[in-house]
């Protein structure tokens, strides 16, 4: 099992993101989280699983220690401009940079 305090404030910070998500964009439908393979390989997580309630996590190979928001809405740059401090549009996604917080660093080679 993951270590479920971290487990318990990813999924915390997953579904404020999503909550933010589907406040400003009421009329998208999210269906999944988007992370890195990597971020999902050391949160000890699945691919595939179904992490909040209706919602997937899916490796989208974006950038490690944020993740974003799948949904089905389009995002044209103008609308979340005034947002870009805390979402970035990235492809037709967003990203919210709520970072992955909480891990350790790697672990590193002894040199
Ligand atoms: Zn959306």
């Amino acid at each position: 099992m993951p270590q479920t305090s971290k487990i318990a404030y990813l999924l915390e910070r997953l579904a404020q993101g999503v909550a933010a998500h589907d406040r400003e964009n009421p009329d998208h439908h999210t269906w999944g989280i988007g992370m890195a393979h990597f971020d999902i390989e050391r949160l000890g997580l699945e691919e595939g699983e179904e992490i909040l309630p209706g919602i997937v996590l899916q490796a989208d190979g974006g950038v490690t220690g944020a993740f974003r928001v799948l949904c089905d809405g389009e995002h044209d740059e103008g609308a979340v401009e005034e947002e870009e401090e805390i979402v970035d549009a990235v492809a037709e996604q967003e990203i919210v940079h709520a970072p992955v917080v909480g891990e350790p660093p790697p672990l590193r080679p002894p040199f």
